[in-house]
């Protein structure tokens, strides 16, 4: 947005409560990677130009990256301030922080799609012997008590946690949701390369057919390692992980599963061979040469023998990990842009406050709109506007 914005004349500052980058500095654990391929990281202004462009990124090298990509950009960032409250006053916002107070013309939102853990209310039930652990807090395994995990959430993270805690010698049990299977390679290139070409990434809303469905789709089911290899929960369950379906209610110990598990495993399989139908289709249609297709491998004969209960301690589950998605909260914004759930009603990111915009939200303008590749464009749009309607910034 600041690249944008500068691009375009408009005075702006950033305001940021810890530091460039801050989520990845102090959020995300030891082993992860990104999972989009190195050239998909195109801000405005910056593509990845470096050797490995198939390859993922590590979080340091991408926390150094955007250091760059700030100071390259010339981005007026001032760390180490939070904003506590935004309020309208006459046709300009407020914006108050805790060093100091600013009155801009115009306040884009870009805190986040992925803000807090969205955890359900069930864990309240858990005793407190039992460990619950969120994603941001997750670093290594070694952290984690004694004892077997239960995973809950099957998409990127989820898989990944329960890989890797499986693989640390620990029994996992993974609850399995809806979630959204992809194999990392495809006929000889990364699947993102594939959805890519055929546009699927950047598709716009305006082409969907219910963009509120579309925007509670799972997120994808993808990990970025150095050997490009997938993961899916038949490849977990052969590593030693138990599968089951989601978790419905818990009370204390006892922990009661939905039957939905085959159900949940065939709907992401029929929704892969479908993806994979349309490249197929696709390579034939502009006449590629490219290796054949792999075979296809469904995951849900794994998912035949899930339990409808589990005692945590009678399994030994010292730990509840709960890799259940994102929610986002605006206790600062004193605006009244907000539906019934907390969420910023918007248009594209334009809410009903003339000047008021957000910026990052899933399926935001297109379906890559919280991704680091897809969020330029949207800040193009938004900066095109602001540079049209405003002046400038002025401190109070
Ligand atoms: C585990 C995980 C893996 C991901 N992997 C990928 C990937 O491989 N590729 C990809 O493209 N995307 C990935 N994403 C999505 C990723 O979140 C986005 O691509 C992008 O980094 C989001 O950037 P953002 O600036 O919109 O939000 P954030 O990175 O969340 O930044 C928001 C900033 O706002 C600051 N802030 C919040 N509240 C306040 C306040 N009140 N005052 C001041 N500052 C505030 C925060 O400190 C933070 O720095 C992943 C997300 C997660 C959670």
């Amino acid at each position: 947005m600041s690249h944008c914005l500068s691009a375009l004349g408009v005075e702006h500052v950033v305001i940021e409560r810890g530091q460039v980058a801050e989520r990845w500095r102090t959020q995300s654990w030891d082993s992860l990677g990104l999972l989009t391929p190195n050239w998909m990281t195109r801000l405005p202004g910056f593509q990845y130009e470096g050797s490995d462009p198939d390859g993922f990124m590590s979080i340091p090298d991408l926390i150094a990256l955007f250091d760059r990509y700030a100071a390259r950009s010339r981005a007026p960032v001032i760390p180490n301030t939070s904003v506590v409250a935004v309020e309208p006053v006459e046709r300009r916002f407020r914006v108050v922080t805790d060093r100091g107070t600013w009155l801009a013309d115009s306040v884009v939102i870009a805190t986040g799609y992925s803000d807090l853990p969205a955890v359900p209310a069930a864990g309240d039930k858990l005793p407190a012997s039992v460990t619950q652990v969120v994603p941001k807090d997750y670093r290594r395994s070694s952290q984690l008590p004694p004892g077997g995990v239960l995973v809950v959430g099957a998409s990127s993270t989820g898989v990944q946690l329960a890989d890797e805690i499986q693989q640390s010698g620990r029994q996992v049990t993974l609850a399995v949701g809806r979630h959204l299977r992809l194999p990392r390679r495809y006929r000889g290139r990364d699947i993102l390369w594939w959805l890519d070409q055929l546009g699927v990434l950047s598709q716009p809303i305006e082409t969907v057919h219910s963009i509120e469905i579309s925007r509670h789709q799972p997120s994808l089911q993808l990990v970025g390692r150095p050997d490009h290899s997938s993961l899916d929960i038949g490849m977990l369950q052969d590593r030693g992980v138990q599968l089951t379906g989601r978790v419905r209610a818990i009370n204390g110990f006892e922990v009661t599963l939905a039957d939905d598990l085959i159900a949940s495993a065939a709907a992401a399989d029929l929704k892969m061979a479908e993806i994979l139908t349309r490249i197929d289709r696709y390579i034939g249609l502009v006449g590629m040469e490219t290796d054949d297709a792999e075979p296809f491998r469904p995951t849900w004969p794994s998912a035949t023998d899930a339990p409808e209960r589990l005692d945590l301690k009678a399994e030994g589950i010292k730990t509840v990990v709960w890799a259940t998605g994102y929610r986002r909260a605006y206790p600062w914004l004193r605006v009244p842009v907000l539906d019934e759930s907390g969420e910023i009603v918007h248009d594209g990111g334009f809410t009903t406050q003339f000047g008021l915009y957000v910026l990052g939200m899933n399926f935001q303008r297109r379906r890559n709109s919280s991704f680091i590749d897809g969020v330029g464009a949207d800040a193009w749009t938004i900066a095109e506007h602001i540079g049209r309607s405003m002046v400038g910034t002025r401190v109070a």
